[in-house]
């Protein structure tokens, strides 16, 4: 019900990825999108949503619906008290934005707990440089460059089992 109704929304869409990872759907019961605190959570500056309302388990056409209009234009969506979701124009470039955005919730979950620990806050980084570098590593091309390690070790791991 998800993937269908994205790439209906999204023709510039090839595939969506969406799990129910630990960290994204620990960092899912927040309530909020990611803080723009690392080099890599700038990818996802002002390029994901948080989809608030959460009905059950997605089998009505119309939740799929609201998740794709919710996504709108971005690469990913935090969607709350469920998981994590990512579209991409390559598969490469999709399954790198799921581990990463994975990573970021990790980060965070962290960051936060050690900040709120010592009773301050995490840095934030500056919307400039967060929108500069969003512009080097968070396009279309770096995400799938970004992945190409990753899938190189799935082929040798698997022989290319997966490409059957
Ligand atoms: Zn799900």
């Amino acid at each position: 019900m998800i993937h269908s109704a994205i790439h209906k929304a999204r023709p510039d869409v090839i595939a969506a990825a969406h799990s129910h990872s630990i960290y994204g759907r620990s960092f899912c019961t927040l309530g909020r999108t990611l803080d723009t605190i690392t080099q890599d959570a700038c990818s996802f500056h002002n390029d994901h949503v948080l989809y608030e309302s959460f009905n059950g388990i997605v089998l009505a056409a119309e939740e799929g619906e609201n998740i794709a209009k919710c996504l709108g234009n971005k690469k990913a969506a935090l969607l709350q008290n469920h998981g994590l979701l990512t579209v991409g124009k390559t598969v490469e470039e999709t399954v790198f934005w799921f581990v990463s955005m994975e990573k970021c919730c990790q980060a965070q979950l962290l960051a936060d707990a050690a900040a709120g620990g010592r009773g301050g806050e995490t840095k934030k980084i500056d919307e400039e440089d967060a929108v500069y570098t969003r512009k080097a590593i968070g396009s279309p091309m770096a995400g799938y460059f970004s992945a190409k390690p990753l899938f190189d070790v799935i082929h040798k791991e698997t022989g290319g089992d997966y490409l059957q």
